[in-house]
């Protein structure tokens, strides 16, 4: 199966800090990151978008330990774009040691990070980030 668009060109736009997803010709779905096939509805019908990589914080935790490679802590965050998909990121720009309830609902806009590789990968990693708007 040919994939619309693949992960290696979403984090190839993402070092770019643009956000790329597919929206559904069948359904109208907008989903990120890529998948083969739509989420709400199989098809396989879709068209690459750019996405505004701004949302809102919907839950969010901080990791305290963290895996090898990893400074803790710090804040992972599941944020709904204004488009309608959740993604998942760090939140930068915001102190691990005092985030609270507060954060939910802070709008956020999408950056990236690149994380030198591990023995566990296969190089050097690019990460999802957001830092807070308001
Ligand atoms: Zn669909």
């Amino acid at each position: 199966m040919e994939l619309k668009l693949t992960t290696k060109e979403f984090l190839e736009a993402l070092r770019q800090d643009k956000l790329l997803g597919l929206r559904c010709r069948a359904c109208g779905a907008v989903h990120t990151p890529p998948a083969a096939i739509c989420p709400e509805c199989d098809s396989l019908d879709m068209d690459i978008v750019e996405l505004s990589g701004r949302g809102k914080i919907r839950t969010y935790t901080v990791i305290w330990t963290a895996p090898e490679g990893f400074q803790p802590p710090y804040i992972v965050s599941l944020v709904e774009l204004d488009e309608g998909p959740w993604l998942m990121g760090n939140i930068l720009g915001v102190d691990p040691n005092t985030a609270d309830m507060s954060l939910i609902g802070r709008r956020v806009k999408l950056g990236h990070r690149v994380l030198p590789g591990d023995r566990y990968s296969a190089g050097e990693k690019v990460a999802i980030t957001f830092a807070t708007e308001d």
